[in-house]
């Protein structure tokens, strides 16, 4: 008989499940798809923080202070602690001077939580709450219902690309506040990237090799050609506007100078050429190329309101993206807050300090 029921078999789920095992519960994470691991498995695997927590507060002034602090203040020792469980490093290094964190290679870690976690079930989703035990819920927030993504994000739904494992479609929300728990600040928070736009195909696997990550060196426009200037490092801004804007659209215009930079591992030049081997509209003229990139959705920010224990409503517990109110106003790492919340959640759940 389970102690603690997980809904999700994400990062936060198992890490949940994990975490309550290693205190000595027996908990069952129930899990909707038919594989595990959500969309860590998806993911770069790039699990971080920001290395200053004024940086952090300035980047997300609309967040939870106090959440933000746990998630600061906590994250290096549970990095280690998954460590400890056996998932291999890639790289103790983000690629940024403004944030420090951990590189692990998704399919491994996957495997690590899911044999830390124990007791996984498949596409047995979770319905309704139990009696029987108190619940976490884990199952990724909403960036995958576009009903939701309309009455919360943008009336341009329809056209957005989801670039989340399928399987989050706001069960966690609802459950959440069918239990008497609120709403998170930030439900209209969105982290989108640029992706290549239709015709183009993107399989997920391809989720991180053909995103658009060079806004700050290109002239972005909407179909009413009215630009928008990228003010963050992460451009999260601009996957926001672009969510919004008609058919959720942008195009990039590089000018042939900046094709050398590099942004991360890649040039300009070579996320340009992915989206054209994609089938993305790319105009090459003399002296610019300019690339159509539609918004790709990978999480939403907002959704169910936590207190410090990741407590939502009497005996339910939420973590990662199912818990709002982190991130607002700007960006943070999904992976980081589904490992610090999912630990608090099983703890507190199961009447531990957390
Ligand atoms: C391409 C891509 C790259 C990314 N790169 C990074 C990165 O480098 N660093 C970073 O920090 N973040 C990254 N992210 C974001 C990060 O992956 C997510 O924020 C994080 O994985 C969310 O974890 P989660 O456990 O909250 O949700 P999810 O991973 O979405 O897991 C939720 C699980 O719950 C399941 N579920 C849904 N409903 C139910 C139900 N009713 N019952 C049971 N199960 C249910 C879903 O099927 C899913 O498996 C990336 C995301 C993507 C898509």
């Amino acid at each position: 008989m389970a102690d603690l029921v997980v809904a999700g078999a994400g990062m936060a789920g198992l890490v949940a499940a994990a975490e309550a095992r290693r205190l000595g519960a027996t908990p069952v994470v129930l899990e909707k798809l038919d594989r595990p691991g959500g969309s860590m498995r998806l993911s770069s695997g790039v699990v971080w923080r920001h290395r200053r927590f004024d940086r952090f507060r300035a980047e997300c002034p609309a967040g939870d202070p106090l959440l933000q602090r746990l998630l600061f203040e906590r994250l290096d020792h549970d990095l280690r602690w998954v460590e400890s469980l056996g998932a291999p490093v890639v790289a103790r290094d983000t690629g940024n001077d403004l944030t420090t964190g951990v590189r692990f290679d998704p399919e491994r870690l996957t495997a690590t939580l899911v044999a830390a976690a124990g007791d996984v079930r498949v596409s047995d989703p979770l319905h309704e709450l139990p009696d029987s035990a108190p619940v976490v819920l884990a199952t990724g927030g909403f960036g995958a219902d576009r009903e939701l993504l309309r009455e919360h994000v943008t009336p341009e739904a329809d056209h957005v690309m989801v670039r989340a494992a399928p399987g989050s479609t706001g069960d966690g929300l609802r459950l959440g506040l069918a239990a008497g728990a609120a709403t998170s600040t930030g439900l209209a928070d969105v982290y989108a990237r640029a992706m290549p736009a239709p015709p183009a195909r993107v399989q997920p696997a391809d989720f991180v090799a053909l995103s658009q990550l060079y806004a700050r060196h290109a002239e972005v426009t909407n179909e009413r050609r009215e630009r928008h200037a990228t003010e963050t490092w992460s451009e999260v801004d601009t996957g926001q506007w672009m969510a919004r804007q008609p058919r959720a659209r942008a195009w990039f215009r590089v000018p042939e100078a900046a094709l050398a930079e590099r942004v991360r591992e890649r040039s300009v030049g070579e996320m340009v050429e992915a989206a054209a081997a994609a089938g993305a509209p790319v105009r090459r003229e003399v002296g610019h190329v300019t690339v159509e990139t539609v918004a790709g959705v990978t999480t939403t920010l907002g959704g169910l309101a936590i207190d410090g224990h990741a407590c939502a409503a009497a005996g339910v517990f939420a973590c990662g993206a199912d818990a709002g109110g982190l991130a607002t106003g700007g960006y943070a790492s999904g992976l980081a807050a589904a490992l610090v919340f999912g630990r608090i959640a099983a703890r507190t759940a199961l009447g531990e300090n957390p």
